[in-house]
């Protein structure tokens, strides 16, 4: 079986730029919109011959009414699709009370999650990792900055290398 691996986080910490370069296509949109994507949007990748089927979602924030009630209900329906989850945050705003209750709604569902720390271009990245350590996500984060690519094939590839 095909592997489905669901990017989730807040609105604008990089989840379809990273949507982008995991399916090398220009189809998600992204923007300095939060919240631009507003449904799922599904992609195939392929790293090392290995195929991997990745969800894009419009991010939860935890205070959401309205259109972005159904943004964030598309993105815990994409939770539960997922054989992992990638759930990512923004080096640059830090860690927020979003990014919590996306953690404990992770860990309560028993969901096979990885943290992934994006925006770590021109950051100390690793002074910047420190703060997300409190999410308690049980492995070691994954730093990267998706605009640039770096970091990106080989998060991916180590993340298939366990499955
Ligand atoms: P989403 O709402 O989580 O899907 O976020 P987007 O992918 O739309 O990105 C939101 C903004 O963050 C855009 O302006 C992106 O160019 C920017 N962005 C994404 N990844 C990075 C990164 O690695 N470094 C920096 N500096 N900006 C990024
Ligand atoms: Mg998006």
């Amino acid at each position: 079986m095909t592997p489905v691996i669901a990017l989730v986080g807040r609105p604008n910490v990089g989840k379809s730029t990273l949507f982008n370069r995991l399916t090398r296509s220009r189809d998600a949109l992204v923007a300095d919109f939060p919240g631009l994507t507003r449904d799922r949007q599904y992609g195939e990748g392929k790293v090392g011959g290995r195929p991997y089927i990745v969800i894009d979602t419009g991010g939860i924030s935890g205070d959401e009414e309205g259109i972005d009630a159904e943004m964030a209900r598309h993105s815990l329906l994409a939770i539960d699709e997922a054989d992992l989850v990638l759930f990512i945050v923004d080096a640059r705003s830090g860690m927020t009370a979003a990014d919590e209750m996306i953690a404990k709604y992770l860990r309560e569902h028993n969901k096979k999650a990885f943290l992934v720390v994006n925006k770590t271009d021109g950051l100390d990245a690793f002074s910047h990792a420190a703060e997300f350590y409190a999410l308690g996500m049980n492995t070691e984060p994954f730093m990267i900055a998706a605009v640039h690519n770096r970091g990106v094939s080989t998060m991916i590839t180590q993340l298939l290398d366990n499955l």
